[in-house]
């Protein structure tokens, strides 16, 4: 599909287009942070801004969901009514979305609709009714390492529509056909704005300068690299706070409880996290991940080696950082992966 431009300050009119059948939301400044935000077209949008504070996660698989509801009725001979609830009521449209957040969806994909017969309804509704346009990395923080997890800052996975700033202008990249319908009445680029957008992907991805090793682990089997010597010390300093679950774009555990009062009940689900001693009590009163060790253990080898067997070489990580930046103890993951792919021998 070719490539189009689009002067910055028309962005609005891209997004009246797309308000005519999406429900917009876009990262906006609060204070100090980025966060999502419903946004009308003629906002302005964010183009300077490393990352959001929260990803997107939450679009797709909300921190909260009420999955069902239901009414008891003894007397009535066809006995408890289960109703799921209503999906979607407007399509949606997540803009400039960072490419690494789009990827974590493409990730998450493939655990929420591995199969037909196990597909996750609730996730599917919105990931199909959700349309995503992309804003390509210009200056990746210190912490980002997504060049070393399958991804990048022009990474396209995911995305409906990826757009480059080019100053003044975007250059805009239709991938899907969603993406170029909506893209369909803009110019084509010309070579020097495409010539532009390769250079500044080529910058951005040479600014990245920290990264992660996985070939050892890749290599060896789960059990020596669940018995590797870097995990005797790695948990010592974690708290446990699970702070980097909730900002983690591929974190995905979460817990389902039944909330019931008389003869009215509904169902619901809430994140949750490895981190947390509870995750695992199974209620006999036994805890296979009891210590705080097995917790940290289990969230690196989950993303680094077990998702990567499970789902055809998938890495559970996409290198957004944020669980860097985010604990309270300076637990760096690319140090912790760094360390799981040293030799067993050291
Ligand atoms: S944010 Fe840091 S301290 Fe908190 S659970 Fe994660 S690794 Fe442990
Ligand atoms: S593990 Fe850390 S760096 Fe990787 S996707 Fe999650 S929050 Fe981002």
């Amino acid at each position: 599909m070719p490539e189009k431009i689009l002067q910055k300050e028309d962005a609005k009119d891209l997004l009246r287009v797309c308000s005519r059948e999406h429900e917009l939301f876009a990262p906006v400044r609060d204070g100090s942070r980025i966060i999502w935000s419903p946004v009308a077209p003629d906002d302005r949008l964010e183009f300077e801004f490393s990352n959001t504070d929260l990803s997107p996660k939450g679009f797709m698989f909300p921190q909260t969901e009420r999955l069902m509801h239901f009414k008891n009725r003894p007397e009535d001979p066809q006995g408890m009514i289960m109703e799921q609830e209503a999906g979607l009521s407007r399509p949606r449209a997540l803009v400039n979305i960072r490419p690494c957040d789009a990827k974590a969806f493409a990730v998450l994909d493939l655990v929420f609709e591995r199969d037909a017969s196990s597909t996750d309804v609730y996730w599917k509704d919105k990931r199909e009714n959700t349309l995503l346009i992309g804003l390509a990395c210009k200056h990746p923080c210190p912490t980002c390492f997504c060049t070393s997890v399958n991804c990048g800052p022009h990474h396209e996975e995911g995305l409906d529509v990826l757009l480059v700033d080019l100053d003044n202008r975007l250059l805009v990249k239709p991938l899907t056909a969603s993406g170029e319908k909506l893209t369909a009445d803009l110019p084509d680029a010309g070579q020097a704005d495409i010539d532009q957008a390769a250079e500044q992907k080529q910058e951005a991805e040479a600014a990245i300068t920290s990264g992660v090793s996985l070939d050892s682990i890749a290599s060896r089997t789960v059990l020596e690299e669940y018995e590797h010597p870097c995990f005797e010390r790695i948990f010592e300093s974690c708290i446990n706070c699970g702070t980097c679950t909730y900002f983690c774009p591929t974190c995905h555990c979460f817990d389902i409880q039944d909330e019931t009062q008389e003869d009215y009940g509904r169902r619901i689900r809430t994140w949750d996290s490895c981190m947390s001693w509870l995750f695992t009590h199974h209620t006999s009163g036994h805890n296979p991940r009891g210590t705080k060790k097995d917790r940290v253990r289990q969230r690196f080898m989950h993303k680094f080696k077990y998702m990567p067997i499970k789902l055809d070489g998938a890495i559970g990580c996409v290198g957004c950082g944020r669980c860097t930046s985010k604990c309270p103890v300076n637990i760096d993951v690319r140090s912790v992966v760094n360390r799981m792919n040293e030799s067993i021998s050291e």
